[in-house]
């Protein structure tokens, strides 16, 4: 005789959750419209489940009460089968099928936002046109013209369902079907409210002010509770997620918690060494430039990158350094310019190699190493 607790693949102390879910598993695996040629699998499961998922015959069945609890007799009748499919094709969340509620929870809602980088960086507030499903304020969320009710369904008697007698491989079933007059509510609504036909609820667009944290960046979702769609029958509002993107700065653009932007320079100053006022989120600031600069360098003006999401801190802002060669040389700067070149010997110049060891990436990080 097969073990129910063995057929169902848990241990003699399972809960009823883990047993139902067990069960589930196993009977969508052997269900014969699935896979067919596993009738016997799944009769015994089935059987299995009967007993185990009701109090009474487990215990009936744990203290040696045979097969079927409680001298239930085998080979086809166990009363149960509704209730089994229901179990499995009801989806539900644990209970037996009963009418679905008029009244549920709503769904999430997401909508995008467009802010500017230095908002993403800093945080701040925006306005964003919302449209959601609302509770009707005509009917309050009942769904009902004023004046009328809520009536039981005449046909199923509130029950949501109605049985019908259906033969398969197993025989002849009892399943219940949902009820074409009510839905499955198990009401009705005589007279629907004209605002929203009975939903209970109308699509509105309202403008919201949503604040954004310092240190978001694209694709970040910003989550607010209970602002999402109400649902059927006026019920609970879902959340609503707020994705954000960020546009493109003229000057800047994120990596990471840095800022990066890029500045060119005259020969001369990158020669000569020069301070250059940048403008910046955090106002002027004095870009220094070391006398020798090359071409790449890459210049950080610490703590003036974004803000750390959830943090008090603060990233870099790194400004690479291109120095301009001068062209359109008057008479008096190409002469000086030709005294520099015989002064350094570079009259007849040589072209210097540049590897990969000494290239100017190599020569980015030395810099950036020694800062
Ligand atoms: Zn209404
Ligand atoms: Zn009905």
């Amino acid at each position: 005789m097969a073990d129910h607790y063995e057929t169902l693949g848990v241990s003699k102390d399972a809960s009823a959750a883990e047993i139902k879910s067990s069960y589930r598993k196993l009977a969508r695996k052997y269900h014969p419209d699935v896979n067919p040629g596993h009738e016997d699998e799944f009769k015994a499961i089935s059987l299995a489940y009967d007993v185990l998922s009701d109090p009474e015959k487990r215990r009936n069945y744990d203290m040696g009460g045979g097969e079927n609890g409680q001298g239930f007799p085998a080979g086809g009748g166990f009363g149960g089968f509704g209730d089994i499919f229901e179990t499995f094709f009801g989806g539900g969340g644990g209970q037996a099928a009963g009418p679905i509620p008029r009244t549920q929870r709503g769904k999430d809602a997401l909508v995008g936002v467009s802010i500017d980088l230095k908002t993403a960086a800093f945080g701040g507030t925006v306005d964003l046109d919302v449209t959601t499903a609302v509770v009707c304020d005509t009917c309050s969320g009942a769904g009902t013209q004023e004046g009328t009710k809520i009536e039981t369904c005449s046909l199923c008697h509130g029950a949501g369902s109605v049985q019908r007698m259906t033969r398969t491989l197993l025989g002849q079933m009892v399943t219940n079907q949902t009820c074409n007059s009510c839905h499955g509510f198990g009401t009705v609504i005589p007279s629907p409210c004209l605002n929203c036909q009975g939903d209970g609820r109308v699509r509105k667009q309202r403008t919201m002010k949503i604040r954004i944290p310092a240190g978001v960046s694209d694709g970040t979702r910003i989550q607010l509770s209970s602002q999402g769609e109400v649902g059927p029958g006026g019920g609970p509002a879902g959340d609503l997620f707020v994705e954000v993107m960020v546009t493109r700065h003229e000057v800047f653009h994120r990596d990471g918690d840095n800022f990066r932007a890029a500045v060119s320079v005259p020969m001369t100053a990158a020669t000569l060494g020069a301070t250059i006022p940048f403008e910046t989120f955090d106002g002027t600031q004095d870009l220094n430039i070391a006398p020798g600069t090359q071409s790449g360098t890459v210049v950080k003006l610490a703590g003036l990158g974004a803000a750390r999401l959830r943090s008090e801190t603060r990233g870099d802002l790194l400004i690479t350094v291109d120095v301009l060669t001068p062209d359109k040389l008057d008479d008096e700067q190409r002469e000086l310019l030709e005294k520099l070149a015989q002064l350094r010997g570079e009259e007849a110049p040589r072209a210097q190699i540049t590897t990969e060891s000494r290239g100017v990436f190599s020569r980015m990080r030395e810099r950036f190493a020694g800062r």
